[in-house]
């Protein structure tokens, strides 16, 4: 079997997507998530440019081969628009090949090592009875762990919280904005960090110990900031705070996690398993949260986790919306097979993706499955996608109230 054609779609089904196809000469399809949020056509060009190309001709069950030559074989390595490349050839050729052995992913993985993957929701709301509500909603829809995002007061616009719905609508968040240039947001984080665990006593009093509770804190702090704020939540016992610190500065953990016994999370926006190494081997965060999209794919992520579960530290796999279906499906694939799986992060993607990426994922009881479906599970549809063309869009920029840009 060989690679005879490999295509980059891009389609805007309520929000933009890039996905590689790979197809061999035994009609066999593979697709790969390549979607970058806010930079979308700087992956889709990586692709179709450069590596479309080199692909043909190739075997496409040596994944490992090929994962080596598209890495070493560029010289300039690592970097979100090259692992993102990278993620979509190496899921694509995964696909085809379950494809070819007629079996659900998972299974070359090692097998199901659980009956489903425990999904958090987002909640938000700018005040507490907005928050209760979305917290309500997301419980009737089945979630049984949920993330919790709160307006500050003094801040018109926070990270995570979605304007209060009409009846009838969801609450979720969504900060991309379809427009030339990133809207603004505020930020204050002594408000941040005097407001934040009152909202966290309020939601542990009013829905009881036992409901696992996460919170994002974007990157926004400094170490013993968030070490002030680790700390502070540890009486409300949550499920892991995430992203305390920027994460490029791998020693700053050492300083929160001499303070708090809080969890700790981060990776959403690492590529590769080289930005978790002091994290990993000083133990210093408990959750990786790498999205397999933005991680160079299955092949590298399962290499993470592994070097992960010798530390105890388990797997948060990312899944916000801007994760295509094609990289939800590749990451419960994992969820179900790693034995150091910890809880998949879901949003809901909406109809009109729904109606692109035909899905045979399932979410039943707060757990989700990848499905028995040969390979990933995940159909592109072409006609539909073709009726949702490009739409430019950001995510925010994040500013201090005196004007100084801080990070989003
Ligand atoms: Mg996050």
């Amino acid at each position: 079997m060989i690679v005879t054609q490999a295509d980059v779609m891009v389609t805007s089904p309520g929000r933009n997507f890039v996905t590689l196809k790979i197809t061999t000469d035994d009609g066999l399809v593979g697709y790969g998530d390549a979607t970058l949020n806010g930079r979308e056509l700087a992956v889709a060009s990586y692709l179709r440019d450069h590596v479309a190309t080199l692909l043909i001709g190739r075997d496409p069950h040596q994944i490992e081969d090929t994962w080596q030559y598209l890495y070493r074989g560029a010289y300039w390595r690592r970097g979100p628009v090259t692992m993102a490349a990278i993620a979509a050839v190496d899921v694509a050729l995964w696909d085809i090949k379950a494809k070819a052995a007629g079996m659900p992913l998972y299974q070359l993985l090692g097998g199901a090592s659980r009956t489903g993957a425990l999904a958090y929701g987002h909640a938000s709301g700018f005040e507490l009875p907005s928050l209760f509500d979305s917290i309500r909603e997301h419980l009737e829809l089945g979630y049984r762990a949920i993330r919790i995002q709160s307006g500050v007061p003094g801040l018109d616009t926070v990270y995570g919280v979605a304007k209060s719905p009409a009846m009838g609508e969801r609450y979720d968040y969504e900060p991309a904005r379809r427009s030339a240039a990133p809207t603004a947001e505020q930020w204050d984080t002594r408000a941040y960090l005097r407001h934040v665990p009152t909202v966290f006593e309020a939601v542990r009093n009013e829905f009881g110990p036992e409901l696992p509770l996460l919170h994002d804190g974007h990157h926004r702090m400094t170490p013993i900031q968030a070490a002030k704020l680790g700390k502070a939540l540890e009486p409300y016992d949550l499920f892991w705070l995430e992203d305390c610190t920027p994460a490029e500065n791998q020693e700053a953990l050492r300083l929160v996690r001499r303070h708090t016994t809080t969890p700790l999370a981060i990776g959403e926006i690492f590529n590769t398993a080289f930005d978790y190494q002091t994290l990993i081997t000083e133990q210093l965060i408990d959750y990786v949260r790498s999205a397999v999209t933005h991680t160079g794919g299955i092949t590298p992520m399962k290499k993470l986790f592994d070097f992960a579960a010798m530390y105890q530290i388990k797997s948060g796999i990312h899944g916000p919306t801007d994760i295509s279906p094609v990289g939800m499906a590749a990451a419960l694939h994992l969820d179900l097979a790693i034995h150091n799986f910890g809880i998949q992060e879901y949003m809901r993607h909406s109809p009109e993706t729904l109606e692109v990426f035909r899905t045979s994922y399932t979410f039943t009881d707060g757990l989700l499955h990848p499905g028995e479906q040969p390979g990933l599970g995940v159909e592109y549809d072409e006609d539909v996608a073709d009726k949702f063309p490009y739409d430019p869009a950001y995510l925010p920029v994040n500013r201090l109230l005196d004007g100084t840009v801080h990070d989003w």
